[in-house]
């Protein structure tokens, strides 16, 4: 039961209904990518998991080691255990990453608890010699004026130090540099181990060069078509979505 799951869930934004009976399993200790053409519902996924108000869950379940994750607030899932890679601000003028960081690990302690400087420190510089970064980067102002790279090196930092349960990185389909690829890549293989379970989703199989999913998953207008192991990510990127969609495992287009 230490897993991630997502159960027959429907959402719908609006009266349209995105996500339609998507089921999913991560355990704790694997690393599964969801992959799936652009419009398919991979970040309608993600930001459900997150706790987006926008996004209607209709039917479904999803479970955080058996515990219901709908019923908390956002908040709350980030306490549990979920990191989700797109939750900080996009820009914060004047507040450097280790004082981000810090406030963000503060913010999950119990109510009373202070998080020591010297302690937080120790384990900052701990996790940026891990993931091989430069110590001069922490004084930086949170993105201003951060290359893609940059905002991911943030991102994974922030993942290292929160330690979460699970982790679920949305690789936006623009904007991956190879810097910023080889740092997720670099972070993700760096961080992957028995207390962490991570749903990579992605557009592109050239990630997963970098990163080898124990699983991969493909996603097609709301839908899992297909999954397997690592070669399904090679072969899709050989015959196409188009492949996936017609060969699926399950009937992609009923109920
Ligand atoms: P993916 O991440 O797989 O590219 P998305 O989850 O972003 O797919 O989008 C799935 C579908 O939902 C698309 O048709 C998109 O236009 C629609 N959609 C996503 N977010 C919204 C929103 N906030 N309002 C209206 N439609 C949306
Ligand atoms: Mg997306």
């Amino acid at each position: 039961m230490k897993e991630l799951s997502v159960e027959k869930l429907h959402v719908s934004i609006g009266d349209q209904e995105i996500v339609r009976g998507l089921s999913l399993r991560v355990p704790r200790g694997e690393v599964h990518a969801l992959m799936g053409p652009n419009g398919s519902g991979k970040s309608t996924l993600a930001k459900v998991l997150a706790g987006h108000p926008d996004y209607r869950v209709t039917s479904g379940k999803v479970l955080m080691d058996g515990e219901d994750l709908l019923e908390l607030e956002p908040d709350e899932r980030a306490r549990r255990g979920l990191f989700l890679a797109f939750q900080y601000p996009s820009e914060v003028p004047g507040v450097t990453i280790a004082n981000f960081l810090r406030a963000a690990m503060q913010s999950r302690l119990p109510e009373g608890e202070e998080l020591e400087a010297t302690d937080y420190y120790a384990k900052l510089y701990e996790k940026m010699e891990l993931l091989g970064m430069d110590r001069s980067f922490t004084s930086r102002a949170v993105n201003e004026g951060f290359s893609g790279g940059e905002k991911k090196r943030t991102e994974i930092l922030q993942l290292a130090m929160l330690e979460p349960k699970y982790a679920v990185l949305d690789e936006t389909d623009s904007g991956l540099d190879i810097d910023a690829l080889k740092t997720v890549a670099h972070g993700v293989n760096s961080l992957r181990g028995p207390d962490l379970g991570i749903l990579l989703i992605t557009h592109y199989q050239r990630l997963l060069n970098y990163i080898i999913p124990d699983y991969v998953h493909v996603m097609v207008a709301g839908r899992m078509v297909r999954s397997g192991r690592k070669e399904l990510a090679l072969e899709l990127e050989e015959r196409g979505y188009d492949w996936a969609r017609e060969g699926a495992v399950e009937p992609a287009f009923t109920r």
